[in-house]
């Protein structure tokens, strides 16, 4: 187990929170302020413990400038309109100066200031030992709340903790307890659901999933190359030609390990990769070849419901269907529909499947839907995060 902010007797110690305020921008707007408030659970409780916070966060990719289009200035004034208090801000273009020291070290039991863009300096992605020094000496606990870059070795993600304490914060909590769990310790049946568009881009995870899942439902344009894999044509559906006979080796390695690997039975078919385009079903075997596979079939839906409605625990990755496109959402509105309707742990993980599960409306009947797409993947192929593996144990 880890040490989280309960952890901690925060009265007059000063937190320095790595929070994830990498939100959309619009003309200097914020058009999304989800990661904003996903943070306050972490902020409001430091603030009640009487906690000196000193919150930061890097914001796009200013590759280690200051760039005034990627201040954080938007971020600090919706941080006071949430808090219902000032925040501070200094738009210090070198992230730490005497100014910012002189700021975080007169900070009140309760008073929160935001520190400018880290990515402002070079140091922050290339894990600079002196630049995480300072960014140290301006806590006397570091609290680690963005699960999103956790599985890079930044300076302000895992560097700090080279020099104080670090504990998680709610929202990496809530990511450890339920991927963690999926994965070490799973309530059984366990399936794993996964899509989206290359074989090549969840190969590890697919791999490290196997040693640990009952069945494996695919999905997605991952599934031509499986079919391509055992003969069969796919038209010009999605091929991830290099990864043909690694196909073949994961079904081949579920039958040896005794995992269901279960592949679509049917598939929606155009002619252009477009939402007008001309479309029919196709029985996987049946793929015309003037035509593309761009979502699973309602064959498929039936089957992978009969099953998923058996299920304990469900991690899902990858959408279906080019759910984008209306015309070929449906497999995987489906299956977020199931998903929500069954009784057992549901973890979503991956940028799109959780867009997707948004969307169509269903987020809140999932037990957890992870925040970082990168950082999940990472987490299901088995790796350990850097900005985990620095958090105390308890
Ligand atoms: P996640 O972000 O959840 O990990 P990915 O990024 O791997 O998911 O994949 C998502 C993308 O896969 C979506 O943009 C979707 O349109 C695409 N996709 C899904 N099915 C197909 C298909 N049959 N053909 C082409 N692209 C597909
Ligand atoms: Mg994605």
């Amino acid at each position: 187990m880890k040490k989280t902010v309960k952890d901690v007797e925060w009265r007059g110690k000063r937190a320095l929170v790595r929070c994830d305020f990498n939100v959309p921008l619009k003309e200097g707007k914020i058009s999304d302020d989800t990661r904003i408030r996903a943070a306050m659970p972490t902020v409001n409780y430091l603030v009640e413990q009487g906690a000196k916070v000193v919150l930061m966060s890097h914001l796009g990719r200013p590759e280690g400038e200051p760039k005034p289009e990627y201040s954080l200035k938007p971020v600090a004034d919706r941080l006071a309109e949430l808090l219902g208090a000032p925040v501070k801000f200094i738009p210090s273009p070198t992230v730490v100066d005497d100014e910012v020291r002189a700021a975080a070290a007169e900070l009140k039991e309760g008073e929160v200031m935001l520190l400018e863009n880290l990515r402002y300096r070079k140091e922050e992605t290339k894990n600079g030992a002196d630049y995480a020094k300072e960014l140290a000496s301006l806590g006397d606990v570091f609290v680690n709340d963005a699960f999103g870059t956790a599985h890079r070795a930044h300076a302000s993600t895992a560097g700090c903790a080279d020099y104080i304490p670090c504990v998680s914060g709610f929202l990496i909590e809530k990511e450890v307890k339920f991927l963690g769990q999926a994965v070490e310790d799973p309530e059984r049946p366990f399936v794993a659901i996964m899509g989206g568009s290359k074989v090549g881009d969840k190969i590890k995870v697919i791999e490290n999933l196997l040693k640990k899942v009952d069945v494996l439902m695919i999905g997605g344009g991952m599934a031509y190359t499986f079919f391509k894999s055992q003969g069969y044509e796919i038209g010009k559906s999605i091929l991830d030609e290099p990864n043909i006979d690694l196909a073949a080796e994961l079904l081949q390695k579920a039958e040896e390990m005794g995992v269901k690997l279960m592949l679509p039975v049917d598939t929606v078919c155009a002619k252009e990769f477009n939402n007008d385009a001309e479309s029919a079903t196709y029985f996987v075997d049946e793929i015309p070849e003037d035509m593309m596979g761009l979502d699973i079939g309602p064959e498929t839906v039936k089957a992978y419901k009969a099953v998923l409605e058996t299920a304990k625990t469900v991690v899902w990755n990858g959408p279906m269907g080019v759910f984008e496109m209306p015309k070929f959402a449906e497999g995987t509105k489906a299956i977020a529909e199931i998903l929500a309707g069954i009784d057992a742990v549901t973890v979503i993980g991956g940028g799109d499947s959780a867009a997707a599960v948004e969307q169509f409306g269903f987020a809140d009947k999932m037990t957890h839907i992870s925040t970082g797409g990168g950082a999940s993947l990472e987490f299901l192929e088995g790796k350990v995060l850097p900005g985990i593996a620095v958090i105390e144990d308890k």
